[in-house]
């Protein structure tokens, strides 16, 4: 039988109504393709029943909004019956454990709460290799301008004896190096020093281990674990802001490791300075040590990891490819490394040699995403001007037929080219409801498929909006 919830109840969880529909989707499309496409997304929230959920992956948003919508929905609707839509959209490229304010210091759910532990440290990760990758080393990091700073900060603090720096502050933007840094200094570190005890945790685990601890009342061996290591690590330490307590606690800790002489090193996608919701005190502190940014990579330093991969890899990719990937995938290192693999994979399944023709194809959206940030706005403007009417009248409530065709393809496109959901296209387009929208993207899918000079007509002016 079919469980179904009331996502109005108070009760109601999302995630659990998310389990249900998953468990349909697989029933109804089979274990693979659940796999592939269902298992990356994850339900952000329900809005006027149009449920938004979100993906990291541009392929699955793509695969999600078309082949598989209705699918979604008739899934979602077994067990939410209100549910009326679902619009995926882009994550920001954030692994994100616990992430919201609302979530710090509640409670644990009772389902989520093992048998009471004597200690907690069997969840901590001292001197365990286990949570370290072993590819983030100092030997696979290629050093270029953008990183050298923090490159040698790094190295020298994994490699000096004596205390010189505390703490280490690493900070950047996503994908540019810095759990790769963290990692490799423990290595360094285990490698001349295996007496040594080291934590490295996120700061997210951080928050859980002690929320655990208050929950347990055993924060006196969570006190103990932290205090007694000889190398605190915190990566992503912006989670922490606004989670006032976990904060606090943090803030004893460190102060207690700086003042007994003990490494700490932390990373942040911001400078001390400007991290958000995080006291003046501890910002202040943050900043005693050395502190070393990560720059955007260039296009020198892309070239020297694809061909320092390649070679890892052992794989051969024409001189011209390469050089291709690293002009395009410009954003992080991260994403640079994924088109790499997804040439590679396209290339062994359908037993091509790899071109640039082919790379542009397979990498389309990826290089799309590179290339430029599409707004809304661009795609009103353009296509005002494609089909000669004024930007007053396409966000207008007017419904001559020129202007509803303008409108609809504006929407379709910005579904298309942007991340933006239903409702924040709908607001743009002078405050229209999401179903409009979702009406109108689903009105021109079906009309491309029977009318050519349409196709045609959206795929100039996506040309034009892409610059390509
Ligand atoms: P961050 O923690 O800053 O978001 P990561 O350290 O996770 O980024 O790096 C993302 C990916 O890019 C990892 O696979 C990492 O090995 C790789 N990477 C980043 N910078 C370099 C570099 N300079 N040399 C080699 N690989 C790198
Ligand atoms: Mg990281």
């Amino acid at each position: 039988m079919n469980k179904t919830f009331d996502v109005n109840s108070h009760e109601f969880s999302l995630n659990e109504a998310w389990g249900s529909v998953l468990f349909e989707i697989t029933k109804e499309l089979g274990e693979t393709v659940a796999k592939i496409w269902f298992s990356q997304v994850s339900p952000q929230k329900i809005e006027n029943n149009l449920v938004i959920m979100e993906t990291k992956q541009r392929l699955t948003r793509d695969r999600l909004s078309g082949q598989y919508n209705k699918e979604l929905l008739e899934c979602w609707r077994k067990h939410c019956p209100s549910i009326t839509a679902v619009d995926v959209v882009l994550s920001e490229d954030r692994e994100i454990f616990i992430a919201t304010n609302e979530v710090d210091e509640q409670p644990i759910p009772p389902n989520d709460v093992p048998e009471k532990r004597s200690k907690i440290e069997d969840e901590i990760f001292i001197e365990s290799s286990s949570h370290l990758d072993s590819r983030f080393t100092f030997n696979n990091f290629i050093v270029g301008k953008p990183n050298e700073f923090a490159h040698a900060a790094a190295l020298s603090v994994s490699e000096s004896e004596k205390i010189q720096f505390n703490p280490l502050f690493l900070y950047g933007g996503v994908g540019l190096g810095k759990t790769h840094l963290m990692h490799a200094i423990a290595w360094k570190i285990k490698e001349s020093h295996p007496e040594k005890k080291i934590i490295y945790l996120s700061a997210e685990k951080f928050m859980y281990q002690f929320i655990r601890a208050l929950r347990f009342k055993d924060t006196m061996s969570f006190k103990e674990q932290f205090r007694s290591v000889d190398v605190l690590m915190i990566d992503d330490f912006q989670f922490i802001g606004g989670k006032e307590t976990t904060q606090e606690e943090f803030f004893h800790t460190f102060n207690a490791l700086v003042d007994g002489n003990k490494q700490v090193i932390i990373s942040a996608d911001k400078s001390p300075a400007d991290l958000e919701n995080i006291g003046e005190r501890m910002k202040s502190r943050l900043g005693w040590g050395l502190v070393a940014d990560i720059h955007p990579t260039t296009y020198e330093l892309r070239l020297g990891i694809l061909q320092s991969k390649i070679e890892a890899l052992n794989i051969n990719l024409p001189k011209d490819v390469i050089e291709f990937l690293a002009a395009k995938i410009t954003s992080n290192v991260r994403e640079l490394e994924g088109a790499l693999n997804r040439i590679m994979a396209h290339s062994s399944l359908v037993g091509r040699t790899i071109t640039i023709d082919s790379t542009r194809d397979v990498l389309r959206d990826l290089i799309r995403s590179n290339e430029k940030y599409i707004t809304i706005e661009d795609i009103q403007k353009r296509t005002c001007e494609f089909f000669g009417i004024k930007i007053s009248d396409l966000l207008s409530s007017k419904r001559l037929k020129a202007l509803a065709k303008a409108r609809h393809v504006a929407m379709y496109l910005c579904k298309t080219l942007t991340t933006k959901s239903f409702p924040e296209i709908g607001r743009k387009f002078g405050g229209r409801d999401h179903s409009t929208v979702i009406f109108s993207v689903k009105k021109i899918q079906e009309l491309c498929l029977k009318d050519a000079d349409l196709l045609e007509d959206i795929e100039t002016l996506k040309a034009s909006i892409e610059g390509i």
